[in-house]
């Protein structure tokens, strides 16, 4: 990740009515502009539309002869799941292929530890007086959501760069075995599009916990999401657990939401030989078997690993241009004050823009009553609770190019006007 900060001259602010004015004038212009969630545009769903053709009438086998019309197969379709298992650098025989979200997969592996617990586990999780969890900050507000709706005490640590800050991590973790587990999203994280180190992997799967079931959820939803061509891969995370002797430590997450279609893709769990043979037990009550014919489908449009890459490079050839107007727009119209910092995300699907401490909701208000939706300012701290009121998510995937400049422009009069606001109340 490369961050920006505003630059090192600081300017002073325009005075406050000049401000007020440009934002009258932006109000007057009448927009109606979304940057709120990370979805894929038309023009991206676009690119998946062949596979509304397959597997085409007459095809039902994949290269493994089983019929994908039909019952079983609880591990998903071979074909897909080889595909996968490269991109993702898990074997094959530890990928299960799912159903369409992997947010769900990841719901399913919390609510069985609570029902059920772990192998390892001393009782199921519901039957701890407290389950506790590591949420690093700024992340995804669907983690969170998945904690706080099963009852599980979330505690924020910070990202860094290199991904969640791993001392922090091993000392809480040491000591406090209500501490069951984390959220780590390895690959351009969201929102700060972060890819965690080596070192900070590495950290993460050899600490020692104080609980014995202690999990980390690696939920690598932008794997294959570059926007550059430095096309970063983050570490292997299940391997190196093994290696540090905690084998069961990591679930692997992914999907093809943001790769095909976001409401039909397929979704992956991956993980060590006895947390597939965990997730299976319990599957196999809820579950005969996937749609195989949806795995079908996307192993031959894909063909293969680097049909998925090639793939790729089509989505970056519309998302990059979106990204790289945000980050002009903001260095244009905000990199001269002391008001804001942002990152310049290489993959992913969101910029995370920090103002003013104290001023988030008041910018996400702000624009909100010119026309421009945003992501509710807190969404990206646990409880919605952002304690410096500081972090804006912006997501540029879904409108056209002309519109993203647009909202981000007036979104940039917001941040200096509530700067402002909130200087001149000091
Ligand atoms: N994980 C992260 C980090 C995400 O940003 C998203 C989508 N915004 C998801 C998971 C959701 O994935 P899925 O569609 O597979 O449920």
């Amino acid at each position: 990740m490369t961050t920006t900060t505003s630059s090192h001259t600081t300017a002073t602010l325009p005075a406050l009515h000049e401000l007020q004015q440009a934002y009258a004038d932006l109000q007057a212009k009448g927009l109606k502009l979304d940057l709120t969630r990370g979805k894929p545009s038309a023009e991206q769903l676009d690119l998946a539309e062949p596979l509304l053709a397959l597997p085409g009438i007459g095809v039902h086998a994949d290269d493994t002869g089983t019929d994908a019309r039909n019952y079983g197969g609880l591990d998903g379709g071979l074909a897909v799941r080889r595909i996968f298992a490269e991109l993702l650098d898990v074997p094959v025989e530890q990928l299960l292929a799912g159903g369409n979200a992997s947010l769900t997969l990841m719901h399913d592996v919390v609510t069985f530890a609570e029902l059920f617990g772990f192998p390892e586990s001393p009782k199921p999780w519901a039957r701890e007086e407290k389950v506790r969890w590591i949420c690093p900050v700024p992340g995804y507000d669907r983690h969170f959501t998945v904690c706080e709706a099963l009852g599980i005490e979330m505690i924020p640590v910070p990202m860094t760069p290199d991904g969640p800050d791993a001392d922090a991590v091993a000392e809480l973790v040491a000591s406090d075995p209500t501490i069951k587990g984390m959220w780590v999203v390895p690959t351009y994280s969201n929102p700060d599009g972060a890819v965690i180190s080596d070192a900070v992997a590495r950290a993460l799967v050899s600490m020692p916990t104080a609980a014995p079931d202690f999990r980390i959820l690696w939920d690598n939803a932008y794997a294959v999401h570059h926007l550059t061509d430095d096309e970063v891969t983050s570490p292997d995370a299940i391997a190196l657990a093994a290696e540090a002797g905690h084998p069961d430590r990591v679930l692997l997450f992914a999907s093809t939401s943001k790769i095909t279609f976001a409401g039909a893709g397929v979704a992956f769990l991956g993980g060590s030989p006895a947390n597939i043979a965990w997730y299976k037990k319990h599957l196999s009550v809820a579950s005969i078997g996937p749609d195989k014919l949806n795995h079908l489908r996307h192993a031959m449009f894909f063909g293969s690993a680097d049909g998925v890459r090639e793939h790729m490079r089509k989505h970056r050839e519309i998302l990059a241009p979106k990204f790289e107007a945000v980050v002009q727009i903001l260095t244009e119209r905000l990199g001269g004050y002391d008001v804001a910092s942002w990152n310049e995300p290489k993959g992913g699907y969101f910029v995370s823009l920090d103002v003013a401490p104290g001023t988030a909701s008041r910018v996400v208000q702000l624009a909100k009553e010119a026309g421009i939706a945003l992501t509710p300012a807190g969404a990206t701290y646990p409880y919605g609770k952002d304690p410096e009121n500081k972090n804006v998510r912006l997501a540029p995937s879904m409108p056209p190019l002309d519109e993203v400049r647009t909202a981000m422009d007036g979104v940039a009069t917001c941040v200096l006007l509530a700067a402002a606001e909130a200087a001149h109340v000091d």
